[in-house]
């Protein structure tokens, strides 16, 4: 079936992809809520130690039928040869940086990066021995001049968190390859609806799927996506010791959750398209930030990469925290939490959350101002939304 599934289109793909039924038929996925499986023989458990076939299964932390089912079906969507679903976004880039890595390797790695990403290659990975140096991922030159013949791994997020800059994947990919470093993209952001980086280069590509893949707030789920010697080799081999997998319920929800995604993706992105317009030139707004607006610095590359703006925008009020904090408490229907990729339109304050752990200069560096506010959009009326965030901007 898993064969026959991947001529389609990823809409079909994301509701029949990896699809297995038991022997009663079953309409909807099977929820396999089992750590263990029985085995008819001794000498049955003992060829499955040997040597497991995609379709058998020795115990939960190594793999499961309704976590294989999450696997398939994402992996066909991005063109992967194979998935390791995981129990959080950050089981996914701590395995897909750590498993490839020993002591003297080099990594390079954009600086604008999800805080606990961050946490990784600034305090982890150095403690291992292993040298990361960071650039301004927008900055082509310096990509070339941070690539070294010992480069081991490049990462960066393809959208970065919470500024909204964009990296040219094919370009920094190229500059990688040349030095046969593996590419590993957080591509979190761009969601593998609207950009898929195998198709652009990228090696490995890693999901927190407890943001537009569940969509609705749920679940905390991973997934790290690539050739099937990285992700079966590589990376299986280290999880499945180490105690990262995917728990099975998880894996059912975000299953079901692939069903719809290419909907609502499709949809908040239209939603944040629609309200990035009607808040640009905002008196109280010094810029709205999204890759879909004219103004946005690295739009060409956004209209080249992407099939649409996505769904996240951050707005710089005039003013810092005080006035953001005033924005944040007016909202009706915007929630304030650090999620995002949810159904419901979400807001942060990133200075004091998300990145309050970065010093002073880091923020100023990156862009993060005490003025700055990322907006999730989710799947409400954008007319409502709308209407939410300009009733809040007049209470600043
Ligand atoms: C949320 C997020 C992560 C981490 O995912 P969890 O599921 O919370 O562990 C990693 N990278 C980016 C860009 C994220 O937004």
């Amino acid at each position: 079936m898993t064969e026959r599934k991947q001529k389609y289109h990823p809409r079909t793909q994301l509701v029949h992809g990896g699809t297995t039924r038991s022997q009663f038929g079953e309409l909807s996925e099977a929820m396999y809520l089992t750590q263990g499986f029985a085995y008819d023989s001794a000498e049955q458990a003992e060829a499955r130690f040997i040597s497991c076939p995609d379709n058998e299964f020795i115990y939960a932390r190594y793999g499961n039928p309704t976590v294989r089912m999450f696997e398939d079906r994402i992996a066909m969507l991005e063109g992967a040869e194979a998935a390791f679903a995981t129990a959080s976004g950050m089981a996914a880039v701590n395995a897909a940086l750590t498993a490839p890595l020993k002591a003297g390797d080099h990594v390079v790695a954009a600086k604008a990066l999800f805080g606990s990403c961050l946490y990784i290659l600034e305090d982890i990975l150095p403690r291992f021995g292993v040298e990361v140096t960071f650039v301004d991922g927008t900055d082509l030159g310096a990509w070339e001049k941070a690539l070294r013949a010992d480069t081991k791994i490049v990462f960066f997020e393809s959208v970065a968190n919470p500024t909204l800059e964009m990296i040219d994947v094919e370009a920094v990919c190229k500059l990688a390859h040349d030095v046969n470093a593996t590419v590993v993209v957080d591509n979190v952001f761009a969601t593998p609806v609207l950009s898929r980086m195998l198709e652009r280069g990228a090696d490995v590509v890693v999901y927190s799927a407890t943001k537009h893949i569940d969509g609705q707030g749920r679940c905390l789920g991973g997934v790290i996506l690539g050739s099937r010697e990285f992700v079966r080799g590589t990376c299986e081999t280290y999880l499945k010791h180490t105690g990262g997998s995917m728990s099975p319920f998880n894996a059912w929800v975000m299953l079901k959750g692939l069903e719809t995604m290419d909907l609502r993706v499709r949809a908040q992105a239209d939603n944040a398209m629609q309200i990035a317009s009607a808040l640009q030139g905002h008196e109280k707004l010094e810029t709205v930030i999204y890759p879909g607006l004219a103004d946005h610095p690295q739009h060409d590359l956004c209209k080249a990469q992407m099939q649409a703006g996505g769904t996240v925008i951050a707005l710089v009020l005039k003013g810092g925290q005080a006035e953001a904090f005033r924005m944040l408490n007016a909202l009706d229907i915007v929630t304030i939490s650090n999620n995002l990729g949810d159904a419901k339109s979400l807001v942060t304050h990133p200075s004091t959350t998300t990145h309050q752990r970065l010093s002073d200069e880091q923020r100023a560096e990156l862009g993060i101002g005490d003025g700055l506010v990322r907006l999730s959009i989710g799947l409400e009326d954008a007319g409502d939304l709308i209407q939410d965030l300009k009733n809040a901007l007049s209470a600043v």
